[in-house]
């Protein structure tokens, strides 16, 4: 069955990658922000029916895989709950102040820069928050070390990464992409359907990602102060430090600070898309590398200098990461284990464990229930036990009843 991408939407299943803009064109399907905060595609003349069908093969709203084996390649290691690796482990930008500015210790950053400078790629597709609407964050494409840094940091509200991805493709240039798993996932997804991903495409770099919010979550933040969207200038949700504050700097030279654990002391102030509840692939199971916190249990209790988890998931991941630490752009310390993300990212472990649960819940709630081929969802609903799996089932069940499991569509 081919799905509309109202249908995407209404169910839930959208998380506003901006792939079906790309692939349709913006005559035909456009990105807008919803009045909750959030990014979804707006059809205003229907996708052709190869587009639709093409569309739902790669939307990541609808289908997520786990890694090929061929691309994972010889020697990679398989953990049932993180999924293939070739290597883990420690580090950060040997740049200081890449490492002080940057999300955690700015491993993400130094590896673009290194994809540039080694002439590699000749261009990074990241995002980045515009200075004319902090809150709005953008598609961003970088060429050089400047461009990188301007996309630095953890943008926690929406972005459609993939926006220009078709485009990127034409120009048959060799880039990488630098996003979360799922915007990694339909970039693999749409491999499968365009060589053109295999051959200009060459480095898919993603991080461990505990879900992307509505702005409520930032507008909450800005009414304890108060402060107003329009008078922003720019808006950091951590960086400078580690974690750093959530900064908020306004037009009229108002500088005002929050503590970062304020932002994720109350789960219900989350307001967490709803296709992050449904997500089997929090941890880039199909990058090339991941890059991380490594805060015991998950959470930080102080600040510290910066230090990622960097998993490499292809030979062709591991092969940039010790380029890249050859170099001097990274500093790594090795002898880890799949156990760094166990230690650091229980988080994804009970979520994973309960996603059996959660696609039984829509199914049965008779809403369309996202197919997650090669993920081990069955394997991970074992380890999580029928009780777990029930809670989840019956958890998503109720709440699709109550309407939380959809949303409005935006008309044009
Ligand atoms: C929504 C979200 C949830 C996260 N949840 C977790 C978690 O649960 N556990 C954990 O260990 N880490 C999580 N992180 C990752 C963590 O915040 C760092 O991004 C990661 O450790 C890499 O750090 P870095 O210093 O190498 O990044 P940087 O060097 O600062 O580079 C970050 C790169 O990511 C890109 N980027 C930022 N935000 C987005 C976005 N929303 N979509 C696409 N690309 C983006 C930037 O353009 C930049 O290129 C999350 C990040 C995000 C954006
Ligand atoms: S998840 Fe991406 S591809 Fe799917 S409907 Fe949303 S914006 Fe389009
Ligand atoms: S939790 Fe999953 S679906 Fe949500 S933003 Fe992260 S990778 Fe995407």
């Amino acid at each position: 069955m081919v799905h509309t991408l109202d249908a995407i939407v209404k169910n839930g299943l959208c998380i506003g990658c901006g792939l079906c803009a790309s692939l349709a064109g913006e005559t035909s399907v456009e990105m807008r922000w919803t009045p909750e905060g959030r990014l979804r595609p707006v059809t205003k003349t229907p996708p052709a029916p190869a587009t639709l069908k093409l569309i739902n093969r790669v939307c990541p709203g609808l289908r997520t895989s786990g890694m090929d084996r061929a691309v994972a390649g010889d020697g990679a290691v398989l953990d049932t709950a993180f999924g293939y690796a070739h290597a883990h482990w420690r580090g950060w930008a040997t740049d200081p102040d890449i490492r002080f500015r940057a999300a955690t210790g700015g491993v993400l950053t130094a590896l673009a820069i290194h994809l540039l400078e080694s002439k590699e790629v000749e261009f990074i597709a990241h995002v980045k928050s515009p200075s004319d609407a902090p809150l709005r964050n953008v598609p961003h494409v970088s060429v050089d070390r400047a461009g990188v840094l301007e996309g630095m940091g953890s943008r926690y509200g929406p972005v459609a990464p993939l926006l220009h991805l078709n485009e990127h493709l034409g120009k048959g240039r060799p880039f990488a992409l630098v996003a979360k798993p799922c915007d990694v996932a339909a970039v693999r997804n749409l491999a499968k359907h365009d060589p053109r991903v295999g051959k200009n495409l060459k480095y898919l770099l993603s991080i461990s990602c505990g879900g992307e919010s509505e702005l409520e979550l930032t507008w909450r933040q800005m009414r304890r102060f108060p402060v107003e969207e329009s008078e922003l200038k720019l808006m950091r949700y951590r960086g400078h430090g580690c974690p750093g504050p959530t900064r908020f700097e306004t037009k009229d030279g108002r500088e005002l600070n929050a503590n970062y654990n304020d932002m994720w002391a109350d789960k219900r102030f989350w307001f967490l898309q709803f296709r992050c509840k449904v997500c089997v692939d929090p941890v880039g199971e199909q990058a090339d590398v991941i890059a991380y916190d490594i805060w015991p249990g998950g959470s930080p209790t102080g600040e510290d200098e910066g230090f990622n988890g960097i998993t490499a998931r292809t030979p062709r991941g591991k092969a940039l990461v010790e380029a890249a630490a050859a170099a001097g752009a990274l500093t790594i310390q090795g002898g880890e284990s799949f156990a760094l993300l166990h230690d650091t990212q229980p988080h994804q472990t009970s979520k994973k464990m309960g996603i059996l649960g959660r696609q039984i819940g829509l199914f049965l709630a008779g809403q369309i229930a996202p197919r997650y081929p090669g993920l081990r969802v069955f394997r991970m609903a074992w380890r999580g036990g029928l009780r777990h799996t029930l809670k989840n089932a019956l958890g998503i069940f109720h709440r699709a009843k109550g309407g939380g499991t959809t949303e409005p569509v935006m008309r044009v």
